[in-house]
């Protein structure tokens, strides 16, 4: 599987998921680089596509909007749990507070006794980051099936070196999907890019539309092509922004 041909039609409508595919990931969440070409290509390709460009992402809105500042694209945060529009209206994440305050403080332990763990509340979920602490992984699994166990309507999510619990029923398909359904990306052919095994409910659903699914990295996959790292899409994402723009602005 290699990656398509750069994008020469206006007529798609771009997902991106960002750790690991526009960032590579880092030790920490909040170390992560976005360069500056980057954001100056995601502004073309957003005005180009009409503003078809959303970032679909497991992080919070609001933590991608510091990143991309000044720009401002659609967001799908927490894994589909929360959504703004193109519009700019914000479908907020359902609340969660008490399950997520409770499943942390029964983590809070485990976390407290290891050094490297890291407990993420979210609006909506909970998140445990184990990079600094691979070997781990088994007894973080162990403490957090039990610490979300009984806990209705939760689902527990598997991403790189990182367990989440949230809500079950929205995911990363499901908010592109919503996307889709809306100006200015219905009607286009979608393209979503994306790392990890979450990204997996959107690739099945562009797959189901006729679109283009782009895994970056490793791994099995439910996409039909495939970027080797976050330094080859990126490059892929330059190309076709240069393909689409106005020549000079990159
Ligand atoms: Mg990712």
């Amino acid at each position: 599987m290699t990656l398509p041909n750069i994008l020469t039609s206006t007529e798609a409508a771009l997902f991106l998921d960002f750790d690991g595919t526009l960032v590579e990931i880092a030790e920490h969440p909040e170390a992560v680089v976005l360069r500056d070409a980057t954001r100056r290509v995601l502004g073309v390709l957003s005005e180009k596509l009409d503003g078809a460009l959303a970032i679909v992402t497991g992080r919070e809105i609001a933590a991608i909007d510091r990143f991309l500042a000044p720009l401002r694209l659609p967001v799908a945060g927490v894994h589909g749990l929360a959504r703004r529009d193109a519009t700019g209206r914000l479908l907020p994440a359902p609340d969660t507070c008490e399950f997520v305050a409770l499943a942390a403080e029964r983590l809070q332990t485990l976390v407290d006794a290891e050094d490297g763990l890291m407990l993420e509340r979210k609006t909506g979920s909970l998140a445990l980051h184990y990079r600094a602490r691979p070997e781990l992984e088994g007894a973080c699994l162990t403490a957090f099936e039990s610490a979300v166990d009984g806990a209705p309507g939760i689902e527990l999510k598997r991403g790189k070196m990182v367990l989440e619990a949230k809500p079950a029923g929205a995911d990363k398909g499901t908010a592109l999907v919503d996307f889709m359904s809306e100006h200015p990306f219905l009607g286009r052919t979608p393209v979503f890019a994306g790392d990890d095994v979450t990204d997996e409910d959107a690739f099945r659903q562009v797959n189901s539309l006729e679109g283009i699914s782009i895994k970056v990295g490793k791994g099995p996959t439910l996409a039909r092509y495939r970027a080797s790292d976050t330094a080859e899409f990126l490059c892929w994402l330059e190309q076709s922004a240069q393909r689409l723009g106005v020549e000079g602005i990159i």
